[in-house]
């Protein structure tokens, strides 16, 4: 399978659900942004079964631009799901992941990028710096991540953060399971030799639409999660070819 993704190096990954409000806003950004890509770029957008005008938005920004694609669920499944789905879909080299919500800027797609091939890595991830998002936001955070880095060990110090660059052949690998967008880094590590770099970028505050993700629906589930990345990694499945007659 394959499809338009694959005229192009990069596709930038943006799950939308209920951002009507922050749509034009987004294109804009998105616009700005794709010229200066260091790799040849579009955008993939998974509607994930908003029940605002998102959708509707969505197709006009599509119609409106030629390096604009999109795909939509037919109900909400979360982030993770739409991740998933995006990476499906996705058949260029590299393919990025960033928040609908703009708290990061698109541009610093290319530090990661960078970053990504001089260390020559699987993933890119970014740590927000100076977080403008609320005091007892950044807490759960801090409190969740240093739980994760332990049960994990992943050293992620941001796993949150919604800017990240992955080669797509790792990121069609992944183990993708409700909540794994918490674990990218973890589960990268997983596969015989992928390596991550972790790159600072800015963070904005959310100017519209509203957050999804709070204290309740973030509690229980990445707790449980750990349990199970464990039991993951001691059952993942690893190998390597000595030879075959394939072509
Ligand atoms: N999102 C999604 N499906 C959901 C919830 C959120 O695709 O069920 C998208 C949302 O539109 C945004 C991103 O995931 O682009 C992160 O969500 P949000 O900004 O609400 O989370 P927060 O940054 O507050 O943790
Ligand atoms: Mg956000």
């Amino acid at each position: 399978m394959s499809n338009k993704t694959s005229d192009y190096e990069l596709t930038v990954i943006v799950p939308v659900y209920n951002e009507e409000e922050n749509m034009v806003r987004l294109e804009n950004t998105l616009l700005e942004f794709l010229p200066l890509s260091i790799k040849k770029a579009c955008v993939l957008f998974v509607d994930d079964g908003s029940g605002d005008r998102s959708l509707v938005r969505i197709r006009e920004c599509c119609t409106r631009n030629e390096d604009f694609f999109y795909i939509s669920f037919e109900k909400n499944r979360g982030l993770s799901a739409a991740l998933k789905a995006g990476i499906d879909y996705s058949f260029s080299k590299f393919v990025a992941y960033m928040d609908a919500d703009l708290q990061t800027a698109p541009a610093d797609l290319n530090l990661l990028m960078a970053e990504l091939e001089k260390k020559d890595c699987a993933m890119a991830v970014g740590i927000r710096a100076r977080r403008k998002d609320s005091f007892f936001k950044k807490l759960q955070s801090k409190i969740a991540n240093g739980y994760r880095r332990m049960m994990t060990g992943d050293g992620a110090i941001d796993t949150g953060c919604p800017l990240k660059v992955l080669r797509t052949d790792a990121a069609k690998k992944l183990p993708l399971f409700k909540g794994m967008h918490r674990f990218l880094p973890a589960l990268i590590m997983l596969q015989d030799g992928a390596e991550y770099v972790q790159v600072p970028v800015r963070h904005f505050p959310r100017e519209a639409g509203k957050s999804k993700y709070h204290l309740w629906n973030r509690l229980w589930g990445p707790f449980i999660d750990c349990f199970a990345y464990r039991w993951m990694r001691s059952r993942y499945i690893n190998y390597r070819l000595k030879e075959g007659n394939l072509r």
